[in-house]
């Protein structure tokens, strides 16, 4: 294509995206099959194929977690709108504005909080859940130094976690599925614990004999551990794996006995996932340092924070640093901030609650059935996500495409086909998700029982 290429020699948008763009995870060579967005609308996305078919279908997926009050939601397009007539962006060095501190005084008002415990009172501005991740792993360090620990530079962290994709955060996700062989050279060397026991099967034992692993290896390695990280209670995009909430008390009780901070990372599990507001709330336990993303602007925009207490913010400030050393170019971005607060006023009604258990019921009962198929190891839900576990890895493309057949919008990974559906969606939309998926991974394995 040249310069000034006409419309029909660029052809279709989808072979123009594959002629330019790279997407998630995938190489450049633009095989993979990809679908053009026509609209999105409530829990429904419009979808076209390359072949210019039409699809309607319901949006499982929530865009990875984050639109959970649904597409063009009147309130979030009118605060959006709002803030556009205002100012969308200013600097965030030497300046603040409204839509700022409002969001950290809603954020501060519903973060997990103990009597016994130091608040969790300063929010960091990230523009990514990567980048609140770096942050939080900053602070770390830079509070262990700030408290004569200099050493203190490496993180504990659990197989099967995910915390991100830039560089410090990769370095804590699991040290297997994540990309470490990749870049070898570049990534620290954290120390990682066994994964907790599945909450399904879990005994006390279990839960014992983990404990006994992590307190070993803690205390092994104390010296040069600045903090835990963990997803609490369930493990995203390394497996939508669910483990007790006792699991996360004992990370709490052995990063208190060690002198590391215990960082949460509720950047898939907040806003009330998993049937409590933060995952953190199902074990009672507040962090040091909490991160939050995905659903924070309900998926209009990217923005993330990190919180922490002010036990480590003032430790951190009166360090010889005298500042937390991080600052993005569209840090406190007003119109994410902005359209943020809208959606944490949703969340303020308490609606979540209803919601998400309708939302979890309907997955229940729905995905049951999976159970019978042929190639299926497990099925469970948490809060309003529900999981298919194949016996192998899963054939996406014929999966995405046996689903959007059947009216379902889906992205599944390794063995796993699994839906968080916008908050906003019916038991009977939800049923019908559930039912897509069930249709689309017996379509497949009967395909795969056939070809043998
Ligand atoms: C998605 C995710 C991240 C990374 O967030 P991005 O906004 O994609 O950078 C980190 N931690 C967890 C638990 C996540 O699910």
């Amino acid at each position: 294509m040249n310069r000034t290429g006409s419309l029909i020699e660029r052809g279709s948008l989808i072979e123009r995206d594959r002629a330019s763009l790279w997407h998630p995870y995938a190489p450049a060579s633009g095989t993979l099959p990809l679908w053009e967005v026509e609209g999105a609308h409530g829990v429904r996305l419009r979808l076209r194929d390359e072949h210019g078919e039409r699809f309607e279908v319901l949006d499982a997926m929530s865009s990875w977690w984050s639109v959970i009050h649904g597409y063009r939601n009147p309130l979030l397009d009118a605060a959006a709108k709002r803030q556009l007539a205002d100012f969308s962006h200013v600097m965030f060095g030497g300046l603040t504005h409204g839509p700022a501190v409002e969001l950290a005084e809603r954020l501060l008002a519903m973060v997990p909080s103990a009597p016994d415990r130091p608040a969790l009172e300063r929010v960091f501005l990230a523009d990514s859940g990567s980048v609140s991740v770096e942050v939080a792993l900053k602070l770390a360090v830079q509070f262990q130094t700030a408290a004569g620990r200099p050493k203190r530079q490496r993180f504990l962290s659990l197989r099967g976690g995910y915390h991100g994709d830039t560089f410090a955060a990769m370095g804590v996700c699991d040290p297997v599925d994540g990309m470490h062989s990749a870049f070898p050279g570049l990534l620290a060397a954290n120390v990682f614990a066994p994964r907790p026991p599945a909450v399904a099967t879990a005994t006390a034992e279990d839960i014992e004999h983990w404990r006994a692993g992590l307190e070993e290896l803690a205390a092994r390695h104390s010296d040069e551990l600045a903090a835990i990280i963990a997803e609490p209670v369930l493990q995203g995009a390394g497996g939508m794996f669910a483990y007790p909430a006792e699991c996360v008390r004992i990370l709490r009780e052995i990063a208190d006995r060690h002198g590391l901070l215990l960082i949460l990372d509720e950047i898939a599990t907040g806003f009330g996932r998993t049937g409590e507001l933060f995952a953190a709330d199902h074990a009672g336990v507040v962090p040091d340092i909490l991160c939050v993303g995905k659903a924070l602007t309900g998926g209009y925009l990217s923005l993330a924070a990190m919180i922490c207490t002010g036990e480590v913010a003032r430790a951190v400030s009166a360090g010889a640093a005298g500042a937390l050393l991080h600052g993005p170019t569209f840090m406190g971005n007003p119109l994410a901030c902005a359209v943020a607060n809208a959606s944490l006023g949703i969340i303020t009604t308490g609606a979540w609650r209803s919601d998400v258990a309708r939302v979890g019921a309907a997955l229940a009962s729905g995905l049951a059935p999976a159970r019978e198929l042929d190639g299926v190891a497990d099925v469970r839900t948490i809060g309003a996500v529900g999981v298919i576990e194949l016996e192998d890895a899963v054939d996406v493309p014929a999966v995405t495409q046996a689903a959007i057949r059947n009216g379902v919008w889906v992205r599944p990974f390794r063995n796993l086909v699994y839906a968080m559906p916008p908050y906003i969606s019916s038991a009977a939309e939800t049923e019908a998700m559930a039912a897509g998926m069930v249709a689309a991974v017996a379509a497949v394995s009967h395909e795969r029982v056939g070809a043998r």
